[in-house]
C-alpha cells in the first residue's frame, strides 16, 4: 500500500500550475496573483484635508480656546474632487472637505467640529499643531512600491488595493474548471422518486461544491452508468472543457461492474493503486488526453470520495492555481472519546472539534456511507499507521475541515 504522503506527492509532480491570464478586477477576486502589482504613484497622490473643516496656518491657531476663540475670515471653499489650485494667505482660513486637495500656504485643517461653522468669517475654538487632520501624499505607500506581491489570494481588501493603485486588470492564474461525474447503475438524481435497490446521487454534487470551495469552477455532468462502452467518452468529451476530472465510483478492488478501472486502463496514464488509509483506500490517478489534464478517480463510499477530495484533489486544485497552501490546516487537539483505527492504514475519523480547536470529539457512525455522519463533522481525527486505538484524553492530529 502507499502511504498518504507519497501519494500526495506523486500527485504534486504531476501538476503544472494554469498558464496566467489578465481578468478584469471583478472577476479577479479569488484568484491567485500572477505578477506583483505596484503603486503606480504615491499614495495618496496628493496632500490632501482628513476632516471636513477649514485649511489653516496652524501658527494663526495659537492661543485659541473656548474661552478666546481665534476668528479667521474664510475666503473659499474646496470640495473632494476640485483640481483647481488654491492657496491660502497667511491670516485666513479656507473651508474644506474631507479627502479635497490641500490648498498651497495651508499645513492644517481644524476640523469643523472645533468650530462654530462659520462661512464667511470662522471662530476656531482650539489651538492645533502644524500638520493636524492632513493626510500626506506617500504616507501610504511610495511610488513603485509592491503591494500585492505574485502569490496573493485576491480577497476584497486586495481588490480595492489594486483598484486604489490604478489597476483595471490583473495577471491572475484562472480558476480551474472542473467536471465531477458520478458513476453507478444503483444511482438516481435526486429530487425523483426512488425505487428499492437504487440510492440518490450525492457525489457528484459534493465533489462540484466542494472543488468550488477550494477555488475552481465546477460542473456536475450527469449520472453515468455502469457501462464500459458509456464511461470513457463521457470522460473524453469533458476534456474538452475541464482542467480537472474527478470520478467517483466503480474502482473498487475487482469488481467486474468496476466501469471507471476498466475504460481508464485502456488509456493507460492513470495508475490505480491502494492507499494505506481509511477510508478511501482504493485510488486512481493519471493525466489523460492532448492536453494531459489530471483525473481522478475516487471510491464510490461518499465518505471515502469526500475525504480522499480533501486529502488529494484540494492540494491538486491548489496546485493549478499555483498556490501550494492546498492542504487542510491541522492542529493538534484532546480527543474526548476513544477511537479505533485498523493496522496499517492512517484512519480519517469524522469528529467534531471545539471552536477553541482544543478538544475533538469523535462522531458515532464512522462507516464510510455514513454521509450523515459526515454532516456532523466539522474535522478529521488522525489515528496513524502503526496505531489501533487511542484512548480518550490524549492529544492527536486533527485536520480542520473547509
Ligand atoms: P463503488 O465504488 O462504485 O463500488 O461504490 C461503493 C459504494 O458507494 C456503493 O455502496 C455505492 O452505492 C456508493 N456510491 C457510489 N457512487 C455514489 C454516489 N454518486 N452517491 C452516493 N453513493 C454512491
Ligand atoms: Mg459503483
Amino acid at each position: 500500500m502507499t502511504p498518504v504522503e507519497a501519494y500526495q506527492s506523486q500527485i504534486l509532480a504531476a501538476i503544472r500550475a494554469l498558464p496566467p491570464v489578465q481578468l478584469a478586477l471583478p472577476d479577479a477576486e479569488g484568484c491567485m496573483l500572477a505578477e506583483d502589482v505596484t503603486a503606480a504613484a504615491d499614495l495618496p497622490s496628493f496632500d490632501n484635508s482628513g476632516m471636513d473643516g477649514y485649511a489653516v496656518l496652524a501658527a494663526d491657531t495659537e492661543g485659541a480656546s473656548a474661552q478666546a476663540p481665534v476668528a479667521l475670515p474664510v475666503t473659499g471653499e474646496i470640495a473632494a474632487g476640485d483640481t483647481g489650485s488654491f492657496g491660502l494667505r497667511p491670516g485666513t482660513a479656507m473651508r474644506i472637505m474631507t479627502g479635497a486637495r490641500m490648498p498651497a500656504g495651508a499645513d492644517s485643517v481644524i476640523p469643523v467640529e472645533l468650530t462654530d461653522g462659520g462661512s464667511t468669517r470662522v471662530l476656531i475654538r482650539r489651538a492645533v499643531r502644524r500638520g493636524n487632520s492632513v493626510r500626506y501624499s506617500g504616507e501610504d505607500a511610495s511610488q513603485g512600491e509592491v503591494l500585492l506581491p505574485a502569490g496573493t489570494r485576491l480577497k476584497p481588501m486586495h481588490i480595492a488595493v489594486a483598484a486604489s493603485a490604478g489597476r483595471g486588470t490583473v495577471l491572475v492564474r484562472p480558476r480551474p474548471r472542473v467536471v465531477a461525474l458520478s458513476t453507478g447503475n444503483e444511482l438516481t438524481e435526486p429530487g425523483t422518486p426512488l425505487v428499492p435497490g437504487r440510492i440518490w446521487d450525492s457525489n457528484s454534487y459534493m465533489i462540484a461544491a466542494a472543488a468550488r470551495e477550494a477555488g475552481a469552477i465546477a460542473f456536475r455532468h450527469a449520472i453515468v452508468p455502469d457501462d464500459p462502452a458509456g464511461v470513457l467518452p463521457a470522460l473524453e468529451e469533458q476534456l474538452k472543457r475541464a482542467d480537472l476530472l474527478v470520478t467517483t465510483g466503480g474502482v473498487s478492488m475487482g469488481g467486474e461492474h468496476d466501469v471507471v478501472k476498466a475504460a481508464l486502463s485502456s488509456l493507460g496514464t492513470v495508475t490505480f493503486l491502494k492507499v494505506a488509509m481509511q477510508p478511501g483506500m482504493p485510488q486512481g490517478f493519471g493525466t489523460v488526453g492532448d492536453d494531459q489534464v489530471p483525473i481522478f478517480t475516487l471510491p464510490g463510499n461518499p465518505v471515502s470520495a469526500y475525504v480522499s477530495f480533501q486529502l488529494f484533489v484540494r492540494p491538486a486544485l491548489g496546485a493549478l492555481q499555483g498556490d501550494n497552501a492546498g492542504h487542510l490546516p491541522a492542529v493538534r487537539a484532546r480527543l474526548a472519546g476513544p477511537v479505533r483505527s485498523p493496522a496499517g492504514r492512517r484512519s480519517y475519523l469524522r469528529g467534531v472539534l471545539s471552536e477553541d480547536k482544543t478538544q475533538v470529539t469523535p462522531l458515532s457512525g464512522q462507516g464510510s456511507h455514513q454521509i450523515a455522519a459526515l454532516g456532523k463533522a466539522n474535522a478529521l481525527i488522525v489515528v496513524p499507521e502503526e496505531t489501533q486505538s487511542l484512548a480518550d484524553g490524549v492529544a492527536a492530529d486533527v485536520l480542520v475541515l473547509p
